[in-house]
């Protein structure tokens, strides 16, 4: 079909540093969803890659380790394919993602952990960080965790007004309700929740309510629908139950809020995928089942991709 497709979240460091055996060039190991094959098979044009090192997860080393280890390996990935992946530094870089063509990078950072002090935001930008989610499941320096519901602490606010002027934007996925709040009062521009579905659709605490959606949207920013089972529903959940997430979105703040963020093999593997998902290489079968559910091209083109993009032309600098 040709659309650009976007991934808005894939933990790749994370899960290939996990695994030294495997190869991020051949395609996945049964089981398993990603790989640079597998993301050319299936048209991807821009992935946010996760950097993923809250305290106790992610690697043996202390946060700021692990995270720096998994930046290294991706300056690794990319010198070695470089006509393959390369990471987007502008926004005019943007112009060079196609489906077929060198896929994109921009590094998303899953829980702030590995940030020591709020002057160190800007080191992370220079290596390609532009989204950044306070906080994991676990509570931080930044941010309360999932467990004592508790918002952002004084130094959270601090970091989040440093990333209103870095221009990075806060992801808002793994936040409490309190969380969430603190967030849109600290910081006055775009948001994201990378990887969450409707509350609506599927009652789980990583899901969205219809008010939360709706403040993201007010904020030009979108919801990446994320493929994992326990966030989509129960008993059989297949691309129908993906479409219902998408529809109850679309249906509060229309397509231009919605697009992807698989989180494929994010610690889990494909059993925990929907059916008729077995790597991101079937990304595109979401935009086939929306065409034959009446979605116009435009539509199915915004939630593919270029609702990320649209975020992605105010996340990267000039
Ligand atoms: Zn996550």
């Amino acid at each position: 079909m040709g659309w650009l497709i976007v991934d808005g979240h894939q933990d790749i460091a994370m899960s290939l540093l996990e695994d030294p055996t495997r190869d991020f060039a051949a395609p996945a190991p049964a089981g398993r969803a990603l790989s640079l094959a597998d993301a050319r098979r299936g048209g991807l044009a821009v992935i946010l890659a996760t950097i993923f090192a809250p305290q106790g997860h992610g690697g043996n080393g202390s946060p700021t380790e692990t995270a720096e280890k998994q930046v290294r390996w991706y300056d690794e990935l990319l010198h070695r394919h470089a006509e393959q992946i390369f990471r987007l530094e502008s926004r005019g870089d943007l112009s060079l993602c196609a489906p077929g063509g060198p896929i994109g990078i921009v590094h998303l950072m899953e829980g702030a952990d590995p940030i020591r002090s709020v002057r160190e935001l800007a080191r992370w930008v220079d290596r390609g960080v532009r989204i950044v989610a306070p906080a994991w499941n676990t509570p931080n320096r930044w941010c309360g965790g999932v467990e004592d519901g508790s918002g952002l602490t004084p130094d959270g606010v601090a970091l989040i007004e440093e990333m209103g002027k870095l221009g990075v934007v806060p992801d808002l996925s793994h936040l409490t309700p309190a969380a969430f709040d603190s967030v849109l009062e600290s910081h006055r521009g775009l948001v994201v929740a990378s990887h969450s579905n409707a509350a609506a659709v599927h009652a789980h605490r990583r899901n969205l309510s219809d008010a939360q959606i709706r403040a993201i949207a007010d904020r030009d920013g979108l919801v990446g629908i994320v493929l994992y089972r326990p966030f989509l529903g129960e008993g059989r959940v297949d691309l129908e139950t993906v479409i219902r997430h998408v529809d109850h979105i679309v249906g509060l703040v229309g397509p231009d809020h919605v697009g992807i963020g698989s989180d494929l093999d994010g610690g889990f593997t494909t059993d925990d995928a929907p059916e008729g998902i077995r790597s991101v290489a079937d990304l595109p079968r979401i935009g086939e089942l929306l065409l034959r559910n009446g979605y116009s091209d435009d539509a199915v083109a915004k939630i593919l991709g270029r609702s990320w993009m649209r975020v992605l032309e105010q996340a990267l600098p000039a």
